[in-house]
């Protein structure tokens, strides 16, 4: 499930490759991935539009266009784009197609939960799940006084708290876990009792994960993390090498060393 490090990526690639090019043509091929307007509008509104940038806020990809409309993309469980020729042959999970000058921009799906919103400015602000999102961890205001402020205003556990989309966006279930593990806290951890040093290394690692992550992510293709790698090579801790436990917290499966994290 693509969380902040693989749109980011993701956002960057098709950054490269989309600037300043013009969609041709856009076919749909499973209408319900269209929110907003009806598939039909949606394809009118974008043919022949240029392509100005593209962004990322929490696990949104913003794709800009002339005109100032956005298509603002979700990708929920296995969303993802891909760039091909244009005569290659149609994966069958395609959804959405772009028609480029010499290539296709191709929307994969293969669970259907993706999903692309056509938005003017005014409603790009209104969108649901979007005009909510919280800070940008990687981003400047992402300070160490702001995650205190963050911290101490919500009495919950600390698992369930970093996974709120509108407190700090784009953290999902996987990097929750192995930045939880590098902080040596417990997903259940109560908020309410981290000392001030524990709210500051929380907001190193955050950043730090989250940085490493979408490096190694573009250069390797693949983003981990020492927990993650650890929990998926041999169940145990890779710090005190004990097995790993694995409940049910802030509603999310979630992987933790009983002994490392308090
Ligand atoms: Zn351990």
């Amino acid at each position: 499930m693509p969380e902040l490090p693989d749109v980011e990526t993701l956002a960057r690639r098709l950054r490269r490759r989309l600037r300043g090019r013009r969609i041709r043509r856009v076919r749909v091929l499973t209408p319900s991935t269209i929110r907003h307007p009806d598939p039909a509008t949606f394809s009118r509104a974008l043919r022949g539009r240029r392509i100005v940038g593209v962004d990322r806020r929490g696990k949104y990809l913003l794709i800009c266009l002339r005109g100032d409309l956005t298509l603002a993309v979700h990708l929920r469980m296995t969303g993802d784009f891909e760039i091909t020729d244009s005569g290659a042959p149609v994966h069958r999970h395609t959804r959405v197609l772009f028609e480029m000058n010499g290539f296709h921009l191709r929307f994969i799906d293969l669970r259907r939960f993706g999903h692309m919103d056509l938005l003017t400015p005014r409603q790009l602000q209104r969108l649901p799940g979007l005009s909510t999102l919280g800070v940008e961890p990687l981003g400047p205001q992402f300070t160490r006084i702001r995650l205190r402020e963050i911290v101490r205003g919500h009495r919950m556990g600390l698992k369930a708290l970093l996974l709120r989309q509108d407190l700090i966006a784009g953290i999902g279930n996987l990097y929750a876990d192995e930045i939880l593990w590098q902080a040596r806290l417990h997903p259940a951890r109560a908020t309410g009792t981290l000392r001030e040093e524990q709210i500051a290394a929380l907001h190193r690692i955050i950043r730090r994960v989250l940085d490493r992550a979408v490096r190694r992510l573009s250069r390797y293709g693949r983003a981990v993390g020492v927990f993650l790698d650890a929990r998926e090579r041999e169940g145990r801790c890779p710090r005190c090498h004990g097995p790993l436990r694995t409940g049910r917290i802030g509603g999310r499966t979630t992987f933790f060393c009983p002994r490392c994290q308090r």
